[in-house]
């Protein structure tokens, strides 16, 4: 722990420990907005395999490109002999036991169990002292015992207790609220199996251990995300996990690879602390403390929290989650009126009836299942168009800045973007896409990035839809006035 503040301090940090949310991470110097703050390399790492990154990873860079098997264990992957050397010290134990996984137990190696049979073998070089080489680089001197000591918030103490409680007696207790008891069994399946898979020796590791840890790591795994926040792995980062949430953070938290980064967003002043967001933060404030608690078992008081019920809060949330207006000139937000008949907005004063709300809401239903099916499918284009059917109606019902339609949008880009892995060449969509984003460009005011969107739709659709039919004549006229307003809008001052 020393050594660690010692090198924290170098970085113009420090660690202190409060009542209430116990380890934080303080500034000991004033941070710029956009200024690095520190940054991390996992103590253990496994790429994820979900289905939205659909396929297989480099154990090392996270590239799903140009990937080859591991020829001892055929688990894992690399996308070349670059990586695999980087990550040779850590597979080559890994490596080992792996390869004596057979036939349908394969299957079993899902990311967590990975992760924890990695911690335990990091555990285990650094108990034959190798942990040194493995450090190699300017690490921040975290040893096994620390990434535990560092795991954040004192649930987990709560958790712990429960663990061993049923280490012991193999049964539940009654008071464990906090705490699935399915969970539990199933964090000691996992153990068992990590046991398995490591094969020791039973002094050497026990899975009362393993199932502490793994409780302890599900707080505390960071899903590692590329610049477009696609998950890619998870990972542990000891330090990072010093850093408490906030909903309205000072700080944030990228990674570049495998590397977690953090940097300032606003302007901190020296002796404060940093603050990063554990969720997403476009969120009501419900919507956000019922997240926090699920996920990470606290209940929070951020100052964007403690504003719960106030007018700001209540505008603030109806504008994130709520309806629109039925004036789609008007951008109000709306509240249930009193006789529970309907939304009034609260600009104009416009009701918004439930029936219409519920009529939209029940399309909304039946289309995402439609979507989500077509996607599990594979038909990526059929997938990308009910997913703008559900923009398209969303667009009546929730307010524009929603954080659904936010969603849907997010979805739409990312339906196109496994369409076109499928399809490489030009499709029609893109098109559509290019004209979907322009248009709400517009409407955001952004007339400038407006033009460029529309142009690109302009240049992409009229390959596939000629330029003389009615829907292109429009494009045309959007793109013509948009270009009017950019020029208009960027004329010097002086000029009127
Ligand atoms: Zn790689
Ligand atoms: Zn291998
Ligand atoms: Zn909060
Ligand atoms: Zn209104």
């Amino acid at each position: 722990m020393e050594e660690l503040q010692k090198a924290l301090n170098e970085k113009n940090l420090s660690v202190s420990t409060n009542p209430e949310k116990g380890r934080c991470l303080f500034t000991t110097h004033d941070f710029a907005p956009g200024e690095f703050i520190i940054s991390e390399n996992p103590y253990v790492c496994v790429p994820s395999k979900n289905k939205e990154s659909a396929g297989l990873k480099c154990e090392w860079c996270f590239s799903s490109k140009n990937l080859k098997k591991c020829s001892s264990c055929h688990v894992v992957w690399y996308c070349s002999s670059y990586c695999q050397k980087l990550d040779w010290k850590m597979h080559r134990v890994e490596c080992q036991c792996l390869s004596k996984v057979e036939g349908e137990r394969v299957k079993y190696l899902t990311p967590s169990i990975r992760l924890m049979v990695k911690l335990c073998l990091r555990r285990q070089l650094e108990y034959d002292k190798c942990h040194r080489q493995l450090q190699a680089g300017g690490g921040l001197g975290i040893s096994y015992p620390l990434v535990f000591l560092l795991a954040r918030h004192c649930a987990f103490l709560d958790i712990m207790t429960h663990v061993e409680l049923f280490d012991f007696n193999w049964f539940i207790h009654q008071d464990m609220a906090d705490i699935d008891e399915k969970q539990l069994v199933l964090y000691a399946q996992m153990a068992n199996l990590v046991n398995l898979i490591l094969q020791w020796p039973d002094s050497e590791i026990n899975i009362k251990e393993i199932a502490e840890n793994f409780s302890k790591l599900a707080c505390n795994a960071h899903t590692i995300c590329d610049s477009e926040l696609i998950p890619h792995g998870t990972g542990l980062y000891p330090v990072i996990s010093i850093i408490n949430h906030s909903c309205l953070p000072n700080s944030v938290l990228v990674f570049e690879g495998r590397l977690a980064v953090v940097r300032a967003v606003q302007h901190i002043p020296k002796g404060t602390e940093v603050l990063i967001s554990y969720i997403e933060t476009a969120g009501s404030t419900v919507t956000r403390q019922k997240a926090l608690k699920e996920q990470y078992l606290f209940s929070c008081t951020c100052s964007r929290c403690i504003k719960l019920g106030q007018f700001d809060d209540i505008r603030e949330s109806a504008i994130l989650e709520g309806y629109s207006c039925k004036n789609g000139e008007c951008s109000g937000f709306l509240l249930r009126n009193s006789d529970g008949t309907g939304f009034i907005c609260q600009q104009c004063g416009l009701l918004r009836d439930k029936d219409d709300i519920k009529t939209i809401t029940t399309e909304v239903k039946l289309m995402s299942e439609k979507a989500s099916m077509f996607l599990s499918a594979g038909r990526y284009a059929e997938a990308s168009a009910a997913y703008m059917m559900i923009e398209k109606l969303q667009m009546k019902l929730d307010h524009p800045f929603s954080v659904n339609l936010m969603r849907t949008r997010e979805t739409l880009l990312k339906a196109h973007a496994w369409f076109f892995c499928v399809y490489p060449r030009f499709h029609p969509l893109l098109g559509l896409q290019y004209y979907t984003s322009g248009k709400l460009e517009w409407l955001l005011g952004d007339t400038e990035e407006a033009v460029k969107s529309l142009t690109k739709a302009w240049d992409a659709l009229r390959i596939t839809h000629g330029t003389k039919t009615p829907f292109m004549m429009e494009l045309a006229s959007k793109l013509e006035e948009a270009h009017a307003e950019a020029s208009y809008k960027l004329r010097p001052r002086n000029d009127y």
